[in-house]
């Protein structure tokens, strides 16, 4: 069976809009709740390190589905389409959620629902 992961994304860090959560009690939370097969975090996935990242990530072909935790949803599907292309995966596979401003229980319930909602 496929692989599902999580990345969070922060906007550097320093972006006032994630100033509210714990991140790695956001990523910690998820890791206990065994949804996923693995997590991580990055600070500017729409840099060009972040299209390398994905690229990279998703060239493995074991991936089933990828859940971002970052930016508005949309804006997520345009940052990240061009990646997706070149790692040849395919874009519907991509769930979404927009966490800015929430704070660490919020984040957490939210990419929780995407996740169930998005199995
Ligand atoms: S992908 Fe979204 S959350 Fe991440 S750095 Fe870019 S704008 Fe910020």
């Amino acid at each position: 069976m496929g692989k599902k992961g999580l990345i969070v994304c922060v906007c550097q860090g320093t972006c006032p809009s994630f100033q509210k959560m714990n991140v790695f009690n956001v990523l910690n939370a998820i890791r206990r709740k065994k949804l996923v097969d693995f997590v991580s975090l990055h600070p500017q996935l729409c840099a060009k390190d972040g299209d390398e990242y994905l690229r990279t990530l998703l060239s493995n072909t074991d991936i089933d589905r990828l859940y971002v935790a970052a930016c508005e949803s949309h804006m997520q599907e345009k940052m990240f389409e061009r990646a997706f292309n070149d790692a040849g995966f395919d874009p519907s596979k991509h769930s979404s959620v927009d966490i800015r401003n929430m704070n660490t229980e919020e984040a957490v319930t939210a990419i929780t629902k995407l996740i169930e909602e998005n199995p």
